[in-house]
């Protein structure tokens, strides 16, 4: 339960959430709020920490013009999941040699696009999708995604859905060969916020297996290991900070490869961009259920289909911040749709002070990453969740 009122220094610098204020003051909600000088001091923790890996931008998580040109202009690289990011990123002057296309799920002639413009290097966790790849994409590099355990310890999984087992991982790597491919490296992604560093340590083991094997077996010499995204954002559950992931699955992956590290790519998205945001949102209501219900309903005017939908299952429990003090209660949070599923929170206890009142706002902090690119078009005539970039 969080009836503990959240503050702010555990959040931002005092001049960013300043900063933010100055422009959420002067506008009306919903919105959301985007410190592009956070996200450039994140990316830049981040190859502090992993100077010899090559970062590649998870542009799903955010795609905003602003937030891909800074991160182009300080040499970023991209991992593309469609056609539509693709020609965006392309568009505003990133080469074809900095985007890869990480989506396994795609269509041939997608594929064909992608090698018309460029590029080079694509994911794969199929046999059918590999055999579109060999012919729409002749010789290029490919890299098997393998699936992963220990999703359980991450808020938001990326499990099931992408990857295969390492058997097959390894066949379809022989077939790459034979099919003039470049069998190139083995991805996964441990899932999205995950809490336990140990999660690398494992999937790391199985690419070490699958390098061995290929190379013992059939003389194939793998080159790139991509260490998916996964990092932490900084939410109510608590999680180590960067430095730590960092020097752990350094210390994993030495274990496994010796010094001579294979080239290594990471895919941040939601470490990057998450703690640049604020989204600010009204009171639109505050009820009871009955006359004597303990709970109050507090229904603000952003919800599940205005960009808060990684609140399913409540997975991700962003810290919410008030600007009114006093006793604290606990309360359900939902949204202003006419959707039963729009209800953000209810088992995870959240704490708002008792005089919240209608016309209040409410700030939902951490919330610069899935929120956007989340958002419906028009539920209920409600529109897109709009950003600021500043
Ligand atoms: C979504 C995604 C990422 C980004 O993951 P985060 O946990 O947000 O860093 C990276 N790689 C792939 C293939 C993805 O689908």
């Amino acid at each position: 339960m969080t009836t503990e009122a959240i503050r702010v220094e555990d959040y931002y610098e005092p001049a960013t959430f300043r900063r933010i204020k100055d422009l959420a003051d002067t506008r009306e909600t919903p919105f959301v709020v985007i410190d592009t000088e956070t996200v450039g001091k994140h990316y830049d923790e981040l190859i502090g920490h992993f100077p010899f890996a090559k970062v590649h931008y998870a542009v799903k998580a955010n795609p905003a013009v602003e937030l891909i040109t800074l991160l182009r202009d300080r040499g970023a690289n991209f991992d593309i999941a469609s056609i539509y990011e693709l020609e965006k990123v392309m568009g505003l002057g990133v080469g074809a040699e900095r985007c890869i296309f990480g989506n396994t799920i795609k269509k041939a002639r997608d594929i064909r696009a992608f090698y018309e413009k460029g590029v080079r290097m694509f994911a794969t966790d199929s046999e059918a999708d590999l055999r579109n790849i060999a012919k729409a994409a002749p010789g290029s590099r490919v890299y098997v995604r393998i699936l992963t355990e220990g999703t359980h310890t991450a808020d938001w999984p990326l499990s099931r859905k992408f990857g295969c087992q390492t058997d097959m991982a390894l066949d379809l790597m022989i077939l790459a060969r034979d099919l003039g491919l470049d069998p190139y490296g083995v991805s996964f992604h441990v899932g999205s916020q995950q809490r336990d560093i140990g999660a690398w340590d494992a999937a790391i083991g199985k690419v070490k297996i699958m390098f061995e094997r290929l190379r013992d077996e059939v003389g194939i010499e793998l080159k790139m290991i991509n260490l998916g995204g996964g990092f932490p954002a900084n939410y109510i559950t608590k999680t180590n900070d960067l430095a730590l992931y960092a020097q752990e699955i350094i210390r994993f992956l030495k274990e496994d490869f010796g010094e001579q590290l294979p080239e290594i790519i990471l895919e941040p998205g939601r470490s990057l961009i998450a703690n640049a945001g604020v989204l600010v949102s009204e009171v639109v209501l505050i009820s009871r259920k009955s006359r004597t219900a303990l709970q109050r309903w507090v229904f603000t005017d952003v919800g599940k289909f205005s960009g808060l939908i990684e609140t399913l299952d409540e997975a991700i429990k962003y810290p919410i911040y008030t600007e009114k003090k006093g006793e604290m209660e606990e309360v359900v949070i939902a949204g202003p749709t006419c959707d039963s599923a729009d209800i953000m929170y209810e088992n995870y206890k959240y704490g708002l002070p008792l005089n919240l009142a209608i016309g209040d706002r409410l700030y939902w902090f951490s919330t610069g990453a899935y929120t956007t690119s989340y958002s419906a078009v028009e539920f209920n005539g409600f529109p897109p969740l709009k950003a600021y970039y500043i």
